[in-house]
């Protein structure tokens, strides 16, 4: 017999990050993320909000999540509620955030001298420690096992996943048109030990450039005040939802 899926009910605020709000539900093995408009950079520094950043980034992940499990990866979304909230799976997050590069960019551009867009021979994997007080410093391959954040085969799976997140993306962005240049991503572990990706893949948490003029569109507007921020967030909907 199958029984009909019902959606829970929203209960109190559990935490309130940067660019979202959790709250728990009526099911404890799902919670509810609210999408924010405001936007952070530089850990916190500078602050604003993007209009319609929130509705948008849901949007985005909403349909790239389910996308990433249709190619064999697990993730925490389970389905979107309304313009800013989404039903997600409830995880322990593991505090490792996963940088994947394509082409060199940001703060790697900066810390090895290179210029923006070299490309790179093979996606560069880099982990940092999911932390907002130490400025999510990045740590080597082996802190996160030493330190007892996650296992070794945790480590593994989040690794392969994060390589395959980006096939994935890679073919798909380049397809809109598109080139994406890194991102970062986060995983959690449900209840029963499986690791899945968790968070948020959006402007906020990619670099995406034009492929053929190499404008951003990304929340780098934001960051280096280029302007057109809101227009480059549409812009990128537009271009998911081809
Ligand atoms: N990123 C993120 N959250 C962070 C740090 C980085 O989503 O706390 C994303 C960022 O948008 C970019 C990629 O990860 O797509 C690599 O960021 P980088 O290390 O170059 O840092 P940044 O130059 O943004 O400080």
């Amino acid at each position: 017999m199958t029984s009909e899926f019902r959606i829970p009910e929203k209960l109190e605020q559990l935490y309130e990050g940067k660019a979202k709000k959790v709250f728990r539900s009526s099911d404890p093995a799902l919670l509810i993320v609210e999408y924010k408009d405001d936007a952070t950079a530089f850990n916190g520094v500078k602050k604003a909000q993007i209009l319609g950043k929130g509705a948008i980034n849901n949007a985005i992940t909403s349909r790239i999540f389910p996308l990433l499990e249709g190619e064999g990866v697990p993730t925490h979304f389970v389905v979107q509620l309304s313009e800013r909230e989404q039903l997600v799976k409830a995880v322990h997050i593991i505090p490792v955030e996963i940088i994947v590069r394509n082409l060199a960019a940001g703060s790697f551009a900066k810390r090895l001298g290179l210029e923006e867009g070299t490309p790179l021979g093979i996606p560069v994997l880099e982990h940092c420690y999911k932390s907002d007080a130490l400025g999510d410093p990045l740590v080597s391959r082996d802190a996160p096992v030493a330190l007892g954040w996650c296992s070794e085969d945790d480590l593994e799976t989040i690794r392969l996943l994060a390589l395959r997140v980006n096939s994935v993306l890679l073919h798909f962005f380049l397809e809109r048109g598109v080139k994406l240049v890194d991102f970062k991503l986060e995983f959690g572990k449900l209840a029963n030990g499986q690791v899945i990706l968790a968070d948020e893949i959006s402007p906020d948490t990619c670099r995406f450039w034009d492929a053929v003029t190499g404008e951003k569109l990304d929340k780098d507007r934001f960051r280096r005040d280029l302007g057109g921020v809101e227009e480059a967030y549409e812009d990128m909907l537009e271009r998911v939802n081809r």
